[in-house]
């Protein structure tokens, strides 16, 4: 069965959740924190383009929205569909929302053939993927799968202060327990890549076998602090030099080896002031590879690299490893069951590396779960001038469609974890470990 996703409407699914009461910026992006008051319209929304699509929607203790389509066969494990409509300050209009809109469309190509399938399809729209209000991210797709606990997530606070918990509530979105996705047959999300693999390649799909894994630490330099106009320049023992160097070098390393990426977000400088020679300065790494075992092997030499730079510039270093969150590798059936859709439908399709965490992520933890890319232009994303071309939407939209019809068709209980047993506890639990922290 192939199914063609409906253009004009495809765009009136996008409109929606990117209108200007709904976040919408004249800029042509979307400003939508979880929970905020344009959340709560574009859930009102979501809801009500669920009842006329005919689908019964609920929501657990974590905002999570789930829209479901009955499956004609009673007591099978349903087809989880979706992504989120919450965005970054400003965002684009297609990260999560792409995903939430070719899960409507979908829905409603179903619909539009009369078909049924023996498997109840259920599209979800995830709380706080982006961590940009509450952090962190994948708040809610993480309570699903185990990684915290519902007293973790109620307690997380925006900059205000304001907890989760009181927002949900605030906003009438405070569900029932009860209602969470305990198990599914099999989870896809189609999301933009937010790279240039696709771009750089002319590709309009990527197929994702899995997410990388990413190593955070926290550098600390030790130097020795002084007067501005004391002793020196030379034979200072400068803290920020030294660190300055680190951050420089790690970059530099990266780019000469390939197939791995460091990032400084963060610096701290102790005392701060114009007139002293700092002693201490402490940054933020962010590292991510390929594999676990690639990754660690680079976390390694970059410590080296520091060590190397802290004695020659007099100074010391303590590392600090905060957080990791290991590779979740993709259900491989489904990914073949999408290349072969792909070749079908004469899609140009490439497998593509996920450098970015997604709700799927936490998904793969419980049963099996795969992601289709679509291209952005020149990889823009987390800003109002993220675009999707067209040609791209429709492709993923074409092969989404039809994966979803097929695993929703499929007879076989295959039983998966989540269905025997309570989730197991991914590394992504360590996430939580850190952002307790204050
Ligand atoms: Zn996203």
């Amino acid at each position: 069965m192939t199914l063609h996703p409906d253009e004009t409407r495809l765009q009136h699914w996008l409109d929606l959740f990117s209108a200007p009461d709904v976040g919408g910026t004249p800029a042509g992006g979307v400003s939508r924190p979880a929970l905020s008051e344009f959340d709560k319209v574009a859930r009102d929304r979501f809801a009500d383009v669920a009842t006329t699509l005919g689908l019964d929607t609920r929501v657990d203790d974590a905002g999570n929205m789930y829209a479901r389509r009955e499956g004609t066969v009673r007591g099978l494990a349903p087809v989880v569909i979706g992504s989120h409509l919450d965005t970054v300050v400003p965002g684009g209009r297609f990260d999560g929302i792409l995903g939430i809109a070719i899960a409507l469309e979908t829905v409603a190509l179903l619909n539009d053939a009369s078909l049924t399938t023996p498997r109840p399809i259920e599209i979800v729209n995830w709380m706080g993927e982006e961590g940009a209000r509450f952090p962190p991210a994948m708040l809610g797709s993480g309570l699903v799968s185990g990684a915290w606990d519902v007293a973790y997530l109620h307690d997380r606070v925006d900059a205000s202060g304001v907890r989760v918990g009181d927002a949900l509530a605030a906003i009438g979105y405070l569900g029932e327990a009860g209602n969470r996705l305990t198990r599914f047959h099999a989870a896809l999300e189609a999301h933009i890549e937010q790279g240039v693999q696709l771009d750089g390649t002319g590709h309009d799909v990527g197929i994702v076998p899995h997410i990388e894994p990413v190593r955070w630490c926290t550098i600390e330099v030790h130097g020795i602090g002084g007067h501005a106009g004391g002793p020196g320049p030379g034979g200072r023992r400068e803290a920020v030099v030294a660190a300055a160097r680190m951050i420089t070098a790690a970059r530099d390393r990266a780019v000469a080896a390939g197939g791995f990426k460091t990032t400084v977000g963060r610096v701290e400088v102790e005392p701060g002031s114009n007139n002293v020679i700092p002693h201490i300065v402490r940054f933020g790494l962010d590292i991510r590879s390929g594999s676990d075992d690639e990754l660690e092997g680079h976390v390694a030499e970059i410590i080296d690299l520091f060590d190397a730079i802290a004695a020659e510039e007099g100074t010391t270093i303590r590392v600090h490893r905060d957080w990791a969150m290991r590779s979740e590798p993709f259900d491989v059936r489904i990914q073949s069951l999408l290349r072969r859709i792909a070749e079908e439908r004469q899609v140009a399709w490439l497998t593509t590396r996920g450098h970015i965490g997604h709700d799927s992520l936490h998904l793969a933890s419980m049963g099996p779960t795969a992601m289709l890319f679509t291209r952005t232009t020149d990889g823009v994303s987390h800003a109002e001038s993220e675009h999707a071309p067209w040609p791209a939407i429709l492709a993923t939209a074409a092969v989404f469609a039809d994966a979803t019809l097929a695993l929703a068709n499929d007879p076989e209980e295959t039983t998966s974890a989540a269905e025997q047993s309570p989730p197991r506890q991914s590394e992504v639990r360590r996430a939580s470990t850190t952002a307790r922290k204050p």
